[in-house]
C-alpha cells in the first residue's frame, strides 16, 4: 500500500548493511551495488532506512545478478509496510486485547504518535495479524471478569 508522505516530514535516519558480504556462491566479498529507502512510521516517530545492497562483484559468478538486501530491515518492518514491528503490535494489542475500534485507534495513533493512517489501512494492517498470538482469556488482574464468570458458572450449576 502506497503511503503519502508530507514532504515537511522530518526523519530519523538509518543506515543498514548486509550482514554477510560474503558471496553465498564462490564467497567473494560483494559489493555495493544500490540503495533502497523505505520509510515507516515507528512509535518514536518517523524513520527513513536507507539499505545498501550488495552483489557479487565477478561477473561470471552465477549469484552475479542476485542482490543482497540487510536482513536488518526485516527487525524493523516488514518491505512495503508504512509502518514499524512496533506500531504494528500496539495496534494489534489495542484491537485484540482491548477491543479497541479501528476510528478509536485512528484517532490514538494521531493523537498521541502524530501517526496519520486511514482506518482502511489500519484494517489492513489488523488483518495481518495472527489473532491467535493474543492470549483472549481474561487476564489474572481482571478480577471483576473473572468474578463474574464465577458467578455464571454458579448459576448453571444451580439450574
Ligand atoms: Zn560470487
Amino acid at each position: 500500500m502506497p503511503y503519502h508522505w508530507p514532504e515537511d516530514t522530518q526523519f530519523e535516519k538509518l543506515t543498514l548493511e548486509v550482514e554477510d558480504k560474503d558471496c553465498p556462491e564462490c564467497g567473494r566479498t560483494t559489493t555495493i551495488c544500490d540503495h533502497r529507502f523505505h520509510r515507516v512510521h515507528t512509535l518514536g516517530g518517523p524513520l527513513k532506512m536507507t539499505m545498501k545492497l550488495t552483489h557479487c562483484p565477478d561477473k561470471s559468478c552465477p549469484s552475479h545478478s542476485k542482490t543482497l538486501s540487510p536482513e536488518a530491515e526485516f527487525g524493523i518492518a516488514m518491505p512495503y509496510w508504512a509502518i514499524a514491528w512496533d506500531v504494528f503490535a500496539w495496534i494489534g494489542q489495542r484491537r485484540f486485547s482491548r477491543h479497541w475500534s479501528v476510528p478509536q485507534i485512528c484517532y490514538e495513533l494521531i493523537d498521541t504518535y502524530e501517526i496519520t493512517l486511514s482506518e482502511d489501512v489500519i484494517e489492513d494492517y489488523i488483518s495481518q495479524h495472527p489473532a491467535g498470538i493474543y492470549d483472549l482469556r481474561p487476564q489474572p488482574n481482571e478480577d471483576s471478569h473473572r468474578a463474574t464468570e464465577h458467578t455464571e458458572q454458579e448459576y448453571f450449576k444451580k439450574l
